[in-house]
């Protein structure tokens, strides 16, 4: 551990905060946290580091943010949920000026590292037809989600660029669902685990027993705890590995499984409703771990099961203490 300045950008997020947190527990505490969400509305917020509320969009934040920096982390970005991504194209696009701005700020101040959170939202769209292991190279030929995913691939590559054409070393995962406590839970930005809990808290609470689900339930996806997304962005972090590599769990299930998972821990049973018209992405998506288990020599462990647990306990205290 040494005294060098990190930044993360997107502090007041899920992921960021939770790397915040996990940094102050390995002993790191010089530490720029920002977001630009005013501070009482950050998941998580840690008075031994300076908290900066800016708008990373901005060239001269960017610039102020990254002085002095050794390490810059960034999961700043205008994102959701399917709801959300999928009617808000040009608002996920537009976080194209955070990562380029937070990399030309990285450049100049010589950082030594720079983390870009992508994510699976990458891969073309036509391999999710009929693949449900996504490696690597299917991000290519180019046709990843509207919007959103597009930001994310050419991002990736700028990360790229700036590390062959002006030596700025740079890290990147594609991310796979990514949940746990602390995160988005109601308001149109949550994803697939959150929602699943809430409603089914609702519907526990309310006494009314029925669920709607957003599509035929069908889908297949593959969701990663939180502790195992801080273990491999801190091994990719250190590791000589610079080509974007899967971070994501290999437990595919569907939305369905999913709902099983959460009424179990609840230890109810809904009527489901299925609401096929709602956006629900792609067939099926899961991370093909090959190449993460051949370069890093590891993947994400915690089961599915294990992860809900926690994550439903944490939305049903938050629930509680705000409806009940
Ligand atoms: P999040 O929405 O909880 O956090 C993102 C944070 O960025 C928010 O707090 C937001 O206020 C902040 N932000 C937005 N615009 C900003 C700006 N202009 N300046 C400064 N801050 C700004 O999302 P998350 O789940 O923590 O995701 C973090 C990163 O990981 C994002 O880039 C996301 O695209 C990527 N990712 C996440 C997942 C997942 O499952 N959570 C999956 C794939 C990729």
């Amino acid at each position: 551990m040494s005294d060098e300045l990190i930044v993360v950008a997107g502090a007041g997020g899920f992921i960021g905060g939770h790397l915040v947190a996990n940094l102050i527990d390995r002993g790191y505490r010089n530490i720029r946290a920002v977001d630009i969400k005013p501070i009482e509305d950050w998941f998580q917020c840690f008075n031994q580091v300076r908290n900066i509320v800016a708008d990373l969009r901005e060239k001269h934040h960017c610039q102020t943010v990254c002085q002095g920096a050794g390490e810059v982390y960034n999961f700043a970005a205008d994102m959701g949920g399917m709801g959300f991504i999928e009617t808000h194209k040009a608002r996920c696009m537009l976080s194209v000026l955070i990562n380029t701005h937070l990399l030309m700020a990285a450049r100049a101040s010589d950082v030594r590292r720079f983390f870009y959170a992508s994510s699976a939202c990458v891969y073309n769209v036509e391999k999710q037809k009929t693949a449900v292991s996504l490696c690597e190279a299917d991000a290519y030929p180019a046709m990843p989600e509207d919007g959103y995913g597009w930001e994310k691939l050419f991002s990736e590559r700028m990360c790229r660029h700036f590390r062959e054409d002006f030596d700025l070393t740079t890290r990147v995962v594609r991310l796979h669902n990514v949940y746990g406590p602390h995160g988005t839970w109601e308001g149109g930005r949550e994803k697939a685990p959150a929602a699943i809990c809430r409603k089914v808290i609702e519907a526990k609470m309310s006494g009314n027993n029925e669920i709607e689900i957003w599509g035929d339930g069908t889908q297949i996806r593959s969701f990663m705890f939180i502790d195992d997304c801080l273990n491999g962005i801190q091994r990719m972090m250190s590791s000589a590995v610079h080509e974007p590599l899967n971070l994501g769990a290999n437990e595919p299930v569907s939305i369905n499984q999913l709902v099983d998972i959460a009424e179990e821990i609840a230890g109810t049973r809904l009527k489901r409703h299925y609401i096929l018209d709602a956006p629900q992405g792609v067939y099926a998506r899961n991370s093909d771990n090959t190449n993460i288990k051949r370069y890093l020599n590891w993947e994400p462990t915690t089961r599915l099961r294990d992860g809900m647990e926690k994550l439903y306990a944490w939305i049903y205290d938050e629930w509680t203490a705000k409806y009940a």
